[in-house]
Parts: structure tokens; C-alpha cells; sequence
């Protein structure tokens, strides 16, 4: 009776995003439990961090999608442009919030390869996106669990749904091929 209780309480919470955000629990989502679409997105975010690793960025993707529509995308360009604010989630939500004709992005779910820092973290919430969904995570920097919770903090006034796992492994080998690449050319670059 109890084993069966509890199953139910894990499918209430599991299914519902709300109840997900008042137990501030975050739920391991197998790949395979994620939908088509958040993979067909994920993979689209995959395809820009690749773009940034042709152009020897720190390969990081991200797209904003809201209503079923891809209203953002961006990949990291710090190196090219010389400018520390732009991730690929700053730039996927500065194109969202031109194509939405407002700064607040209340319906959209952001995809990213690799968990979002603490600035595009903090941009996220600023923005009321409603849902982050990430590849890998970043025990260095992540601000979405890893090092901080920016995404879900109880006393900022926005706190967003946030799965992570999907597609991990091929955004994690992105950045070590990345890594390994530099290094062997004794390269440095922060990461
Ligand atoms: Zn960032």
C-alpha cells in the first residue's frame, strides 16, 4: 500500500510542472521519456553549438522556442566578438524578445547544450521563461543546480521548470573534443 502511494505521488509530481516547482524537485528524465520535440529542439541547439566550434567558440547552443515556434537561437561568440555577455543564451534571448515584440518571454522553454551561468541564469528569470531544458551540466559555473540554483531561487520572484539530461553526452563530448583539441595545441582558453 505504501510502495503504491508512493508510485503515485512520483507520477502526480512527474507529470505536472507545478507540483514539480513547489516540491523544488527536480526530476531525471530519461532521454527516452523526453517528447520529439525537446529532442528535435535539443538537437537544433546541438547544431548551433557546432557552428561555434567551426568558428573556434566554446561549443555552446540555445533556442527559444514558445508556442511550438523557434523564436531564438544562439551560439556562444565570446572569443569572436570580444564580449563577455555574449553566451549563446544571451544572444537566443535577445533575438526571442525582438521576435516577441516584448521582454517578457512567459510561455517559452529554453534549450541549451550545456547548464546556463549565472548571468544567462539570472537573464532567464528576468525574462519569466517558464521551462529550462539543458544537455550537460557544468559543475563549474552551472547556475541552474550544479554551483547555485539562480532558476529556481525562493527568494527571487521567478522560478522556472528545469529538466536537465537530454542529449548529454553529445554536448558534453562537444566540449571535451573542444578542451582536448586546445589543449594538445597548448592553447589556453577559459572555459
Ligand atoms: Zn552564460
Amino acid at each position: 500500500m505504501v510502495f503504491v502511494t508512493l508510485i503515485f505521488c512520483y507520477n502526480l509530481i512527474k507529470e505536472c510542472d507545478c507540483m514539480k516547482i513547489f516540491f523544488g524537485v527536480e526530476i531525471k528524465i530519461m532521454a527516452d521519456q523526453f517528447n520529439k520535440d525537446d529532442i528535435l529542439f535539443m538537437r537544433e541547439a546541438l547544431s548551433l553549438a557546432e557552428r561555434a566550434q567551426q568558428l573556434d567558440e566554446v561549443p555552446v547552443g540555445a533556442i527559444v522556442v514558445s508556442g511550438g515556434q523557434v523564436i531564438g537561437r544562439g551560439f556562444n561568440q565570446r572569443e569572436m566578438a570580444q564580449n563577455a555577455l555574449l553566451h549563446a543564451e544571451m544572444i537566443a534571448l535577445d533575438e526571442a524578445c525582438k521576435n516577441a515584440g516584448s521582454w517578457r518571454l512567459p510561455d517559452a522553454t529554453l534549450y541549451v547544450t550545456l547548464e546556463p551561468c549565472p548571468m544567462c541564469a539570472g537573464a532567464m528569470v528576468l525574462a519569466r521563461v517558464s521551462k529550462l531544458v539543458y544537455g550537460t551540466a557544468d559543475p563549474k559555473s552551472g547556475a541552474a543546480g550544479s554551483v547555485m540554483d539562480i532558476c529556481r531561487h525562493e527568494k527571487l520572484n521567478h522560478r522556472m521548470l528545469v529538466i536537465s539530461g537530454l542529449l548529454a553526452e553529445e554536448s558534453a563530448g562537444l566540449l571535451k573534443n573542444f578542451f582536448v583539441k586546445k589543449r594538445n595545441n597548448k592553447e589556453i582558453v577559459d572555459e
